[in-house]
């Protein structure tokens, strides 16, 4: 059951939380049992989708899995590879599918194909999970115009939580601008990158309740006036990096975040290769300074702004911080709780 090592929190005593050794002794009907509660409410997982340009329809996105199966750390291949444990887990997750949001690469010919790879289809749940997007299109093929809010309203229905990592914005010399500014004024600061467009791009889903902005750990600079001694966490163990020094502090700034989520309710989301973590402004404040705060607030006002006078709907925009915990450990000593290995 090597899967179920990424299924929460790590504990003090890693053995007790991957190895149940009396599952083997349950009667077939309590086996069942274990793994409906399981995939009925998991842990909130993260998915990652590319999104390009529909070579054959300039109208529309194709969907398709971030990586193969070896590299894309979406949590519902990890979901796949856990229903292989045995037969029991199978079915449960057969269970699932029947109400899960399950993606479809694309409407154009009025069929809807299935995101799929191998015979396995991409199931999310639409209710907990995050999907987030790597754009692979710009404005040079085709831009957030040209693209059908209608088709897309229907392709992306059901999902309720989306973020975009901010190094996916486009700008950069990265070629792919999915946000590249479409306004009459256009001024040389936002052209690369325009919060009007990527509010064109959150009008595709329909149901969405929460934009997050995503912020990578290691990019993010530590507030400059930081006391050290707010860092470690108080309750949870700490978390081990081989590397230590700087990677280490700011390990313990994303363990002592957790934490602070797990007191206020604030959402997680988890993947193979790491941990999205909600944090609030006046938090993100004190460990990283401004610009997590700035960032959110500018996108929400966009929005509130674009939004009068039309039917758009009324989104949360919040701020999530993601970590790799790949290699990580709790006591130092142990196997990492996350390992870059494939699931098969
Ligand atoms: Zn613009």
């Amino acid at each position: 059951m090597e899967a179920v090592e990424n299924t929460g929190e790590p504990v003090p005593s890693p053995t007790a939380a991957t190895v149940f050794h009396f599952y083997s002794r349950l009667p077939p009907e309590l086996k069942l049992k274990v793994w409906t509660a399981f995939y009925e409410d998991p842990l909130p997982g993260a998915h990652r989708f590319r999104l390009s340009i529909l070579s054959s329809n300039y109208t529309r996105l194709a969907v398709r899995p971030d990586d193969d199966q070896k590299r894309d750390a979406s949590a519902w291949r990890e979901r796949r590879a856990i229903a292989r444990v045995d037969k029991y887990a199978f079915d449960a997750l057969l269970k699932l599918k029947r109400s899960a949001t399950i993606l479809y690469k694309d409407i154009a010919h009025n069929h809807p194909i299935r995101v799929w790879e191998n015979g396995m289809t991409a199931m999310v749940n639409g209710k907990t999970d995050l999907l987030t997007f790597r754009c692979y299109y710009g404005y040079t093929k085709a831009s957030v115009a040209w693209l059908s809010v209608r088709a897309h309203s229907e392709l992306f229905a059901n999902i309720t939580q989306i973020a975009v990592d901010e190094n996916n914005l486009g700008g950069g010399n990265g070629k792919n601008r999915p946000f590249e500014c479409l306004c009459l004024a256009r001024h040389a600061a936002t052209r690369k990158f325009c919060l009007r467009t990527l509010c064109e791009f959150i009008r595709f889903f329909k149901d969405l309740k929460v934009f997050y902005r995503a912020f990578s750990l290691d990019d993010l600079g530590l507030a400059n006036s930081l006391d050290l001694s707010t860092i470690p966490p108080q309750k949870l163990p700490r978390l081990y990096t081989a590397k230590g020094g700087a990677k280490q502090v700011r390990l313990d700034v994303f363990r002592r975040l957790q934490e602070i989520a797990q007191e206020k309710g604030l959402k997680q989301f988890h993947d193979r290769r790491g941990t999205y973590c909600e944090v609030q402004y006046k938090d993100a404040l004190h460990f990283f300074g401004p610009k997590i705060g700035k960032q959110t607030e500018e996108i929400s006002k966009t929005w509130t702004a674009v939004r009068a006078n039309r039917d758009w709907a009324n989104i949360e925009f919040k701020a999530l911080v993601w970590a790799n915990l790949q290699g990580v450990t709790v006591s130092g000593e142990e196997q990492p709780l996350r390992t870059a290995k494939p699931w098969y």
